[in-house]
């Protein structure tokens, strides 16, 4: 075995330790808990697999692995049997596949899972956890998978595109900032990106952000929404104030004009690539609340910014 493929396998024994932690602090028992566990643990099932064949770090539909074909397959097969369906394609639930796109400093993946949706739909991209402590949109994600896999009319047909954790070191470390102490939500090439302590030595320096912008560049998302607390309130950038009220309109969290922040997925997304982008700031202590709690708090929300209702 050669040092590379011990260096991937190790990276991905480390991505299932950390699959249970897309369920901290959820505390669930419900069966939706259950299946979420599924999902991302099959992400991370996806990763080791990747390690154990070959060094592959993909497993898109035009790539995939075994394994992950056959996790396709158990979910149909799962969704069919509850919902008493056998055959119909059609009415069951939507094509799910989950890919690793990028790497954070430490070797840890960062992962898209994809909601497939009709020919030509429009895509909606929306990330978590871009700051390492505010992850109360990780376990939210997970419970929106869910749900739109038991009711898959909730996209409306649009294609969604997930990351469930943006910045998986400070997610591990409970920090803001990546390892190298960069902020990455500071570290986008918008116009206003400022070379300063924390924003990292230039745009993209940090593989993080660079990930994320391949995700962007990839999908090309017709809106973003990026997850992140304590500020309580729904942000926006770029033309997306009717996006921004409609999700408030179905939650308890106001629209409040933050500015574009230096550097940050706003401020490149919106404004200098013209696309709307939502950014959602949960409360303080939000993590605290099972996923099937925040998705009682918030899963419309998520609904109104797949689809939205503009006038
Ligand atoms: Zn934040």
């Amino acid at each position: 075995m050669t040092v590379e493929h011990i260096a991937v396998e190790n990276l991905a024994l480390e991505s299932v330790r950390e699959g249970g932690r897309f369920e901290r602090g959820s505390g669930r028992t419900s069966s939706a808990g259950v299946r979420s566990a599924r999902v991302f643990g099959a992400v991370a099932c996806v990763a080791l697999a990747a390690g154990l064949f070959g060094c592959r770090t993909t497993s898109s539909p035009e790539h995939s692995t075994a394994s992950d074909d056959e996790m396709r397959d158990e979910r149909v097969v799962d969704s069919n049997r509850e919902s008493g369906l056998s055959e119909a394609r059609d009415a069951g639930p939507p094509t799910v596949w989950r890919e690793v796109v990028g790497s954070s400093v430490e070797g840890r993946p960062i992962e898209v899972v994809v909601i497939e949706g009709e020919p030509d739909a429009e895509t909606v991209w929306i990330l978590a956890t871009i700051h390492g402590d505010e992850w109360a949109g990780t376990p939210l994600l997970a419970a929106y998978v869910d749900a739109v896999t038991a009711a898959p009319n909730l996209t409306g047909g649009h294609r969604v595109v997930l990351t469930p954790v943006a910045n998986p070191d400070g997610y591990a470390a409970h920090r803001r900032t990546n390892v190298r102490g960069v902020d990455l939500n500071r570290n986008f090439p918008a116009d206003n990106f400022v070379d300063r302590r924390g924003h990292g030595e230039a745009p993209l320096s940090e593989p993080e952000s660079r990930a994320l912008k391949a995700v962007f560049d990839r999908f090309q998302p017709h809106r973003v929404v990026s997850l992140h607390q304590p500020l309580r309130c729904i942000d926006y950038d770029g033309p997306a104030e009717a996006i921004a009220r409609g999700m408030a309109e179905v939650c308890a969290l106001p629209v409040r004009k933050l500015g574009g922040r230096d550097g940050s997925l706003g401020s490149w997304v919106g404004i200098k690539n013209g696309v709307p982008i939502v950014t959602v700031e949960f409360a303080r202590g939000d993590e605290r609340f099972s996923a099937d709690q925040l998705y009682a708090m918030y899963g419309e929300m998520l609904h109104r910014a797949v689809v939205p209702r503009i006038e």
